[in-house]
């Protein structure tokens, strides 16, 4: 049985034949998303569901499309990457394409494409966290995706480090997690401190001791260490899956969030966690949406 998995990015849309009983992508097939209103996102996923699908057994098969952003059934709530909310999209684009749609979160599509066929293959229960632009988690507990009550659980990014006040974030409040270790804002922070480049840039400052690139750099990585140790603790996962842009390119948080982990967290919660990076890259939300449309 083949699959149809979409991934809508901030800059690029991609959609694949997804193999769902081995997760291994059929094709792939990629495309700029140059007009992000709703019809504009809806022609593009069109056309590459129809470039991606011909040749292979998939007519009237549903689709799973992945967003960054907060999602209510067939309405994105909130995609920050595309400036949309409240958006009644999966009905329409069910329409248009003459199938099911399933419309999921870029992060549970990750994680739940990262159980079927990369990092967390065969576990029950597995913390997802991304760290690239934003940051992002899923949880799967006793092999179901976890949801909560309106759909919006697993907001990782969103923590708070502080009891007052902090730093802006994106979404509106202060002091959350994304604000401090998000990419984009880990970016604008060092620019804000006078230090130039990338999180990995700073990784290497902070490594070599510079002070002010160390002060940034520990408040950050510190605090996403310990709230992820914190969610372990909570959680009990048998896997913690690590990725996103940032955590590849920056080892040293790795290392990092594997200490802090193997420290701080209860010693029951811990005693057969497998802590891995993501094996999938840039696939998992492409295998996952397509996974979960059926699922
Ligand atoms: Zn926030």
């Amino acid at each position: 049985m083949l699959g149809l998995g979409v991934d809508i990015g901030g800059t690029n849309a991609r959609a694949a034949v997804v193999d769902q009983s081995t997760g291994q992508l059929v094709v792939a097939v990629k495309e700029a998303l140059v007009d992000r209103s709703p019809t504009g996102v809806a022609s593009v996923v069109a056309s590459l569901v129809e470039r991606a699908g011909r040749g292979h057994p998939v007519a009237g098969a549903p689709v799973g499309v992945g967003f960054a952003g907060m999602l209510r059934g067939d309405v994105v709530v909130n995609a920050p990457n595309l400036g949309w909310r409240d958006v009644d999209f999966g009905g329409p684009l069910a329409q248009r394409l003459g199938r099911p749609v399933r419309l999921v979160n870029d992060l549970s599509a990750a994680a739940w494409g990262e159980l079927k066929g990369g990092a967390a293959r065969g576990a029950s229960d597995s913390f997802t966290c991304f760290v690239g632009t934003g940051v992002g988690s899923a949880i799967i507990a006793g092999g179901r995706l976890l949801s909560g009550a309106t759909g919006v659980a697993g907001e990782f990014g969103h923590v708070k480090l502080v009891a007052e006040g902090g730093r802006a974030c994106g979404c509106g409040q202060l002091g959350c997690l994304e604000a401090y270790v998000g990419g984009a804002k880990l970016t604008e922070w060092m620019a804000e401190s006078g230090l130039s480049g990338t999180p990995s840039d700073l990784e290497k400052l902070a490594l070599e001791g510079e002070a002010v690139a160390k002060g940034l750099y520990d408040f950050a990585v510190g605090h996403l260490a310990l709230a992820i140790a914190n969610q372990v603790t909570v959680l009990n996962p048998d896997v913690l899956v690590l990725g996103g842009g940032v955590l590849m390119r920056c080892p040293g948080m790795v290392r990092r969030i594997t200490d802090v982990v193997m420290e701080r967290t209860s010693v029951a919660a811990r005693q057969h966690l497998r802590i891995r990076l993501a094996e999938l890259g840039d696939d998992s939300g492409l295998v996952g949406a397509a996974l979960l449309a059926v699922g």
